[in-house]
């Protein structure tokens, strides 16, 4: 067992966190795939508007490589597929028929998967449109379905807090979970799997598996985090990860041959007005997720994918692939009367400048830049909050100067991209955002 302790990181105090409760949405009647927010791919459509779809009929192929694919959600009709700036396609979404149907694919029994050579399994999860769910470092593109790892981290729950729980997740699929983790050990030598202490009695039911404890504050178990301060040698840099529920989603595919919809998503924020666990399915509207043709309210911002890593969606959009919770929190790009003589007792931040320091109590975080675009003023909170021992602020000097080889120097590679570094930072500098640029854009050289 190896103990991960991570003396960085934060303590997100930030209100809105989300229930262990858990509500059945409806059927929503429209899903979609959001391949616009799928970082690396280059899509290629395989259906049109009009088109009779089965969950899981192809929709689109990565063109990189046509054998990653990306399933459709729902049964029913195409009907429409939304194109942004220089035709990158957006969405593409499908009005579910009353009763769907689904695309059947060969399960798999226990005693097949024992048989089962590596390669078919591999060729079964690109034709199930579920090998996109495990992913690679350092860039966090999707995996090669041709390579191979040293190991592969399944991120267990998440420390942010605005993410779903593994308790609530895992609910009543302990076994289904240790299936899947069976089915990723055929594809490479180790499988790591982490908890953090004082982790609920379901996870306590999977100590078996279990090879990583993890102590801290958020991103503590963050596959990239427990990589950086497990790794014994480089070669373990390539990596690969996946999401503990997306296991889920693995064994379910293997063991009744249809692609997974189910999913447990998160609606939270200081703006929701009932943050909780919901079960719905990939693909649903974010209004309907938000409830919002009951709360509607004005100033309201929406975060697909997590407070610290998500994607800014527009309301009438959809939850995209790897999307799991629906954030709400306020613009709060209004100008404060008298703002510059309040004590900010209320206001959230991490340095000592307002009040809030002595306050103990959950505060709301709006998306307010405070004031105009600031320079660095080389407070180092940045440096005193990053799991991964990089020096924020030079790396973004050196990023921004096109300096790409001091930058690697500095450890971009290692970034986690929890945006622990633009939360903290009193100038608001983007910071996390321009490291996941300048890693793309370093990608797109080498490939
Ligand atoms: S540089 Fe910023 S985003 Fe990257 S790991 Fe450090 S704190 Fe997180
Ligand atoms: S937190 Fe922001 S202002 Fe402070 S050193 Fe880092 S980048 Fe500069």
């Amino acid at each position: 067992m190896i103990t991960v302790r991570l003396k960085k990181g934060c303590k997100l105090n930030i209100a809105g966190k989300p229930a262990l409760e858990t509500e059945v949405l409806a059927k929503p009647s429209h899903v979609a795939l959001v391949p616009e927010r799928i970082p690396f791919i280059k899509p290629r459509l395989k259906v049109r508007v009009g088109d009779r779809v089965k969950i899981g009929s192809p929709v689109f192929e990565d063109k990189r490589n046509p054998e990653i694919k990306f399933l459709s959600p729902g049964g029913g009709e195409i009907d429409v597929i939304n194109f942004g700036p220089r035709r990158v396609i957006r969405e593409i979404v499908i009005r579910v028929d009353k009763k769907e149907e689904s695309v059947r694919f060969k399960p798999l029994t226990d005693q097949e998967l024992e048989t089962t050579q590596r390669d078919d399994l591999v060729r079964a999860m690109t034709d199930g449109g579920i090998w996109p769910f495990i992913k690679s470092f350092p860039f966090r593109d999707i995996t090669d379905p041709q390579g191979r790892a040293p190991g592969i981290f399944i991120n267990l729950g998440d420390s942010e807090p605005f993410q779903p729980r593994p308790e609530v997740y895992l609910q009543g699929a302990a076994e289904l979970f240790e299936f899947g983790v069976r089915i990723l050990r055929k594809l490479v030598e180790k499988v790591y799997v982490a908890r953090r202490p004082g982790d609920s009695s379901i996870i306590n039911s999977l100590n078996h598996l279990i090879t990583h404890t993890c102590h801290g504050d958020y991103p503590v178990d963050d596959p990239g985090v427990m990589l950086y301060h497990s790794k014994k040698s480089s070669e373990e840099n390539g990596s690969w990860y996946i999401d503990g529920q997306d296991v889920l989603h693995l064994a379910r595919f293997f063991k009744t041959g249809l692609y997974p919809i189910e999913r447990i998503m998160v609606l939270a924020g200081s703006q929701a007005h009932e943050s909780k666990h919901f079960q719905t399915r990939a693909g649903v509207p974010l209004t309907e997720l938000a409830q919002w043709h009951k709360y509607k309210t004005s100033g309201v911002r929406f975060v697909a994918g997590g407070l610290f890593r998500g994607y800014t969606g527009a309301k009438n959009s959809y939850m995209g692939f790897y999307e799991n919770s629906l954030t709400l929190i306020t613009q709060g790009d209004n100008e404060e009367a008298f703002g510059f003589i309040r004590p900010g007792y209320g206001k959230p931040s991490s340095s000592k400048t307002f009040l809030s320091c002595f306050n103990t109590s959950e505060l709301a975080l709006n998306c307010g830049l405070h004031g105009e675009l600031r320079a660095c003023i080389n407070c180092g909170y940045c440096a005193q909050v990053c799991p991964v021992d990089i020096l924020p602020q030079f790396t973004y000097k050196s990023v921004i100067a096109d300096e790409i080889e001091e930058s690697l120097a500095h450890g971009l590679l290692d970034c986690a991209e929890c945006g622990l570094c633009t939360y903290v930072c009193p100038s608001k500098i983007e910071l996390c955002a321009r490291f996941k640029q300048a890693k793309a854009a370093y990608y797109k050289e080498l490939v």
